[in-house]
């Protein structure tokens, strides 16, 4: 390849050294890291000496090609009208919540008592505010995410005993990550009661036992089973002699009207649960954490049990989370709330304009649903912008990246999961996609 560049180009090409004192890349070099900034450059030079671009062009070629930030994360546009959609980062904070976050950055008073000087217990702002949220918990702990908590309880309550659990609870919560094998990870035996459809409460009570550490009780947050089909209620659950467990998932602190089929934390822990374990960045619309709530002496053990540590939660988790809990209503609420009305004139209004700049665009009722956050079976009415489907590709890689799905052969970005703030955006990048 090198012997066939044109000589002249190639001495022409400026040196490394030189590019890189460029204002503007000198100033990128600030945000996203010198080494960064250099292989764009590299790039740009490689591409003057093959004679792609002018050797003068080299450094504007850099600064136009380089990232923003210093993270490959891209902020992307959600008009999946999957409101939690863990591919793309389940929950969407709040202002609140990424303020709290910058707060938090640097140093911060996490464990520290500044009007002591002395050690001060983790988060204790963050779990008072979970606390509060939550006055049926007698104490709470958080950690990483649902499955830390879950391990954590099935490891400090029941590694070499037994966990005794229906069948019809075994579930797989996403990408190959089974509730069994996670829980059998731990040291403690799953002992399965009932069949797939039906477990009646004797069921349990037959397997309950000296070595039964707790029963748990799982919600199937990403299915539904109809027809021949029987549960046991938490509250009969509760009589048995041992602790009842329950994995909520969603992280719904108390019944909301929206989702009446939904468990929460408050009516767990009302109806007998001894802990309840949840998701931050679920239904809560949080950062991801896992939430353990119930009976202050088995939270106790927990906090204690050397597993803790390992399972710590961060110092920004911390911030975002009790933003949240105190904070105004997050994104994913504000999804789940939105007037279907509003989201067809939104809708209507952007189908315009696109039509408009020459962009075939149709008005389409669909619907929304809650995500593998929780809420299976249900759907939310809304309303999306139709376009032809082969737009998905060149949207999902634009600037920012818009992610649709793709129905009956059209592309639907529905609005519902996007803030109005940002119609605008998906108007100018469907407008980008259909002239890329
Ligand atoms: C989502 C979920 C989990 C796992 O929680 P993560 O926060 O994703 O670790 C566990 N159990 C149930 C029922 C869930 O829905």
């Amino acid at each position: 390849m090198q012997e066939a560049q044109p000589p002249d180009a190639r001495r022409r090409v400026p040196r490394t050294d030189d590019v890189l004192a460029d204002p503007r890349l000198a100033a990128a070099a600030k945000v996203i890291g010198r080494s960064t900034v250099k292989q764009y450059v590299v790039d740009a030079q490689q591409r003057a000496r093959q004679g792609d671009i002018a050797a003068d062009t080299v450094a504007d070629t850099a600064v136009a090609a380089l990232p923003e930030h210093a993270t490959t994360l891209r902020h992307v546009i959600n008009a999946t009208g999957v409101v939690l959609h863990t591919n793309i980062g389940r929950a969407a904070l709040s202002a609140a919540a990424v303020d709290a976050i910058r707060v938090a950055a640097g140093h911060t008073d996490v464990e520290y008592d500044l009007a002591t000087g002395a050690r001060a217990r983790r988060g204790r702002g963050t779990v008072h505010a979970l606390a509060a949220a939550v006055p049926a918990a007698e104490d709470v702990h958080v950690v990483n995410n649902g499955a830390a908590a879950l391990v954590l309880a099935a490891t400090a309550l029941a590694r070499g005993r037994e966990i005794v659990v229906s069948r019809g609870e075994m579930v797989e919560i996403g990408d190959g990550f089974r509730l069994p094998e996670l829980l059998a990870s731990t040291g403690a035996t799953l002992h399965e009661v009932g069949t797939t459809n039906r477990t009646s409460l004797s069921d349990y009570a037959d397997a309950v036992g000296p070595e039964t550490g707790f029963v748990l009780k799982v919600h199937p947050s990403n299915f539904v089973v109809h027809g021949f089909t029987s549960s046991v209620p938490l509250a009969e659950l509760a009589e048995l002699p041992v602790p009842v467990v329950v994995d909520i998932g969603s992280g719904l602190l108390e019944p909301d009207r929206l989702l009446p089929a939904e468990p929460d934390a408050a009516t767990a822990l009302r109806d007998g649960a001894a802990l309840v374990t949840a998701s931050g960045d679920k239904l809560l619309g949080g950062p991801q954490a896992g939430l353990l709530l119930g009976r202050a002496d088995l939270v106790d053990r927990l906090r204690r049990h050397p597993l803790a540590r390992a399972v710590r939660v961060d110092k920004l988790t911390l911030a975002a989370l009790e933003a949240t809990l105190r904070g105004p209503e997050p994104p994913a609420w504000q999804a789940l709330r939105r007037d279907p009305a509003a989201v067809r004139a939104r809708v209507e209004a952007v189908a315009q304009a696109l039509r408009a700049d020459g962009v075939p665009t149709e008005v389409v009722r669909t619907a929304s649903v809650v995500g593998g956050g929780g809420a299976p079976g249900v759907e939310l009415p809304s309303w999306g912008l139709g376009l032809d489907a082969a737009l998905a590709a060149p949207l999902r890689t634009g600037h920012p990246p818009v992610v649709g799905r793709v129905e009956r052969d059209q592309l639907v970005l529905d609005l519902r999961c996007v803030a109005p703030e940002d119609d605008d955006t998906v108007r100018a990048a469907v407008v980008a996609a259909a002239e890329a």
